[in-house]
């Protein structure tokens, strides 16, 4: 009879020392498999961010460095550089409405990326100007209205 009870008491023991063991096993399968699912999201946000940009839609004026673009301010932008500091860092000037799109805002439009680093006063709202290298250039482009433009990176 003792021995039966001493069976019972092992076999309880057992059935305790088994649901605990699973217990533990399951509490972390499961944080790993959260953590993996937390990683894979991860990556799907990043690849979201990469695959598209925001855009938005502007009307896209030219000018160059010149005085007729520019009067007193001919060969500057905005934040106290010259276009020739600015364009040493292989970077393309674009102007825009920093309301709209602050300094040092990364824009591609065309397939080239443009740095805001300046403004104008005609650039109101939705609406940029970019650099090009010379004046007939810049009566070539004209006006262009309802441009796509991606945003790249946003002070
Ligand atoms: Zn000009």
């Amino acid at each position: 009879m003792k021995k039966t009870s001493n069976q019972f008491l092992e076999i309880v023991a057992i059935a305790i020392t088994v649901v605990i063991v699973i217990g533990i096993a399951v509490f972390f399968y499961k944080t790993k498999f959260n953590q993996k699912q937390g990683i894979q999201e991860g990556i799907k946000n990043i690849t979201t961010i990469t695959e598209s940009n925001p855009v938005l839609t502007v009307k896209i004026y030219a000018y160059c460095p010149c005085k007729i673009c520019n009067k007193q301010w001919a060969g500057m932008v905005s934040t106290g550089q010259t276009m020739a500091e600015v364009k040493e860092k292989g970077l393309n000037i674009c102007a825009a409405d920093p309301t709209v799109l602050p300094y040092g805002t990364t824009i591609r439009y065309d397939g080239k990326d443009y740095f805001v680093t300046d403004c104008g006063s005609a650039i109101k709202g939705n609406t940029i100007d970019i650099l090009l290298e010379h004046h007939g250039d810049t009566l070539k482009f004209g006006v262009k209205e309802n441009q796509t433009i991606e945003i790249i990176s946003k002070k």
